[in-house]
């Protein structure tokens, strides 16, 4: 960007517009735009918005055309002595430098601003993550943990679900041979009740030493173990022994 296309901010530290059309300089090397200048240098004593001087001089505050026409700028340094035309000009650029000067400082300065606000920012940013990372983490081993007691606790039970089923089967069999055993008891006495004791008898016998096959190997240990009591207990019940002999004797 070129000096020429460089345009002046308003002074006034809430305006900062850029300058155009007229704006008011002061003895102080200050600009300010026409509203603010307006409403600042009407008071008496005038004092300068922004390094607050006393402007009482004449000419320590002038209202400016910022872009003057051709034929002011063709009048108002004529006739004038070289060395003054030199030393208007060089007063006037030494403002103008000034001005881009501070410019130039005001910027570094919120940039630096800036620069720290955003390395404030980075610094709780990282900390947040950090902090957020080890929530993170924490709450990963504690679903971890859980997911490993919910196998746990389904692993137990399956175990118990099994053992029920076990259990179920067990009942299922002694049950169903419980009323076999029943039905045949209860056969045997309808039996007895009619002339065939022999073949009632010879009945209970094979029934005894063929467990239901539904039965399996549940009912076989019940069967190798019960042959005698049932024996005991058929032989106690049953008609052949006690009608045999007095049916025999007769024949
Ligand atoms: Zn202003
Ligand atoms: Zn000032």
């Amino acid at each position: 960007m070129s000096a020429s296309e460089y345009t002046l901010q308003c002074n006034f530290h809430k305006c900062r517009v850029k300058l155009s059309g007229f704006a008011w300089v002061t003895a102080c090397s200050h600009i300010f735009c026409d509203r603010h200048g307006s409403v600042e240098f009407s008071r008496t004593p005038a004092i300068c918005p922004a390094c607050s001087s006393v402007l009482s001089g004449k000419l320590d505050v002038l209202r400016t055309e910022l872009v003057p026409s051709e034929q002011y700028k063709s009048m108002v340094l004529v006739g004038l002595p070289p060395e003054t035309i030199l030393d208007i000009s060089h007063k006037a650029m030494t403002f103008w430098t000034y001005q881009v000067n501070q410019e130039r400082l005001l910027m570094e300065f919120n940039l630096s601003r800036a620069g720290g606000q955003v390395v404030q920012m980075e610094k709780f940013l990282t900390q947040q993550n950090q902090s957020r990372e080890l929530e993170l983490n924490a709450l990963k081993e504690e679903v971890g943990s859980l997911k490993k007691r919910l196998e746990e606790y389904k692993q137990k039970y399956r175990e118990v679900l099994d053992r029920l089923n076990e259990r179920n089967r067990q009942y299922q069999k002694l049950q169903g041979l419980f009323e076999s055993n029943q039905m045949h008891t209860l056969g045997t006495s309808e039996k007895e009740t009619m002339s065939h004791p022999f073949t009632t008898g010879l009945v209970k016998q094979h029934s005894l030493h063929n467990s239901p096959s539904f039965l399996g190997q549940e009912g076989n240990r019940f069967f190798s173990l019960g042959p005698e009591i049932a024996n005991t207990f058929f032989q106690f019940n049953s008609p052949a022994r006690d009608g045999t002999h007095p049916f025999i004797k007769k024949n």
